[in-house]
């Protein structure tokens, strides 16, 4: 792969704003360097624009090196950025399996990027030779989200990797769900795949949404570009050492994935039982996708009862469907309990 006939001109060439932080390197006492207010401590200070230490207690975690991973706002930061490093506006496209996140569509109409969709088969999986068919001396990244969102599956492993093998240019695996999941995640074949960019988030598994904390993971090279095109501080201190401290709570995060699985399975079983539901999606992720008699309405039904699910009926191959989020064991009875009565 040569990186920069990936990379758009510009960005290669881009020589990125060097902050004062970044310049100086080493021990010093007295700070006059990035016009920052010398009272307020910590927060006069500005924070580490590459978050080092957050980024090796990640890399323990993970088992991949600090410089292999980028933090964003959220994984929805590195997804735009992929298009600004790699895709000329009106020129340039990428491919994508159709139904899944919304965002990467936004992203490319927001960079005036083609987006091409290419549809999974009807039990959401994905055809590889489909989907490469699909793209063309322009394409320049290939979108695949596995669990998937809005429909929770797992793509299958082999077709993921023709993808990822045949595709020359930026394979893009987005695993916000793969704690949900009884798959590996594809972290452990970064060294072999010098292409791939695997999206995960602290926003599901890790219960940290509202912090807005997502990282890429890549090849070190890959990851300069994020660097270079990131804004310098786009990780404030609170998140950074908020996120640090998180991260001692693994075995706490481990036990929710646990419940949250435990209830997926009892969700799913008493849905079964339920007359309206037609088809109940095998899922990966901490939701299920419920293909209902019909959506619209039992959508507005829930919303009264104040019980909120994602009517996903306008999305491709998923009409009548609603996405119902895994909650807590007293969250599900409630939404169960409402079905129930509904009839
Ligand atoms: N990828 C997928 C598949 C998602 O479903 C979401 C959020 N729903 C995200 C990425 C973005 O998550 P965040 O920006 O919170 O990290």
């Amino acid at each position: 792969m040569n990186l920069e006939k990936l990379v758009r001109p510009n960005i290669w060439k881009l020589k990125p704003y060097s902050s004062a932080r970044s310049e100086f390197k080493g021990e010093a006492s007295v700070f006059l360097d990035a016009n920052e207010n010398p009272y307020n401590y910590p927060y006069n200070r500005y924070p580490d624009p590459l978050q080092w230490n957050l980024k090796e207690k990640i890399a323990k975690i993970k088992q991949v090196r600090p410089t292999q991973i980028m933090l964003g706002n959220g994984s929805d930061e590195p997804i735009d950025l992929i298009f600004r490093i790699f895709c000329e506006p009106q020129k340039d496209n990428v491919v994508a399996i159709d139904p899944t996140y919304g965002m990467y569509e936004v992203c490319a109409g927001i960079n005036n990027v083609e987006y091409r969709k290419v549809f999974l088969n009807d039990d959401f999986s994905l055809n590889a030779e489909k989907l490469l068919k699909a793209t063309d001396d322009n394409t320049k990244v290939i979108f695949l989200c596995s669990p998937n969102n809005p429909t929770g599956n797992l793509l299958n492993r082999d077709e993921m990797l023709k993808v990822v093998t045949q595709f020359s240019k930026i394979v893009i695996i987005d695993e916000a769900y793969v704690d949900f999941s009884s798959e590996r995640s594809w972290l452990t074949e970064l060294n072999n795949y010098p292409n791939l960019i695997v999206l995960q988030t602290f926003s599901k598994a890790w219960g940290l949404a509202s912090v807005r904390c997502g990282l890429a993971f890549a090849s070190e090279e890959i990851i300069t570009f994020f660097n270079k095109v990131k804004y310098p501080y786009n990780i404030n201190l609170l998140t950074q050492e908020f996120v640090s401290k998180q991260l001692d709570k693994e075995p706490e995060k481990n036990r929710w994935v646990k419940t949250i699985l435990k209830e997926r399975s009892r969700l799913q079983s008493e849905l079964e039982n339920l007359s309206m539901v037609k088809k109940i999606y095998p899922s990966d992720a901490n939701s299920l996708l419920v293909r209902v008699d019909n959506a619209n309405e039992t959508y507005q039904y829930l919303v009264d009862k104040g019980v909120i699910v994602r009517n996903r009926n306008s999305v491709s191959l998923c009409l009548n469907c609603l996405r119902i989020t895994i909650g807590s064991p007293e969250e599900n009875t409630v939404l169960l309990n409402e079905l129930k009565s509904l009839k």
